[in-house]
């Protein structure tokens, strides 16, 4: 689950009785810029401002700003995938590789199998 409910937020204060308003400061996860939202308990609901939360993963919190937000409100590339590809004839993870096949790695061009002649 990578959206932020309603229930999980009433979870959030219940948990955090002491407090009357919750806060995520941050950076937003698109853009880098500062970010800080915040969730406020009214009579006819919680309040969400200065950005969006998501919660990828049980108490990991990540944020987005309003602009990034509305112009995609989905969470993409939020965990790490690692990518394996040949290299000196053997498939090995990218990320291991040393800085000048790293280089070469960025240069190659992959195949469109969409194409036909
Ligand atoms: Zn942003």
């Amino acid at each position: 689950m990578t959206t932020m409910t309603a229930e999980r937020l009433h979870d959030l204060f219940d948990e955090h009785q002491d407090k009357e308003v919750l806060a995520w400061p941050g950076v937003c996860h698109d853009c880098n810029c500062d970010v800080k939202v915040t969730a406020t308990p009214q009579p006819d609901g919680i309040y969400i401002n200065g950005g969006s939360v998501f919660e990828p993963e049980t108490g990991r919190f990540v944020l987005k700003c309003d602009t990034c937000y509305s112009r995609d409100p989905v969470l993409r590339n939020y965990q790490s995938c690692e990518v394996y590809s040949r290299v000196v004839g053997y498939l090995r993870p990218v990320g291991q590789w040393n800085d000048a096949k790293s280089a070469e790695f960025k240069d190659r061009k992959t195949f469109d199998t969409s194409i036909h002649s």
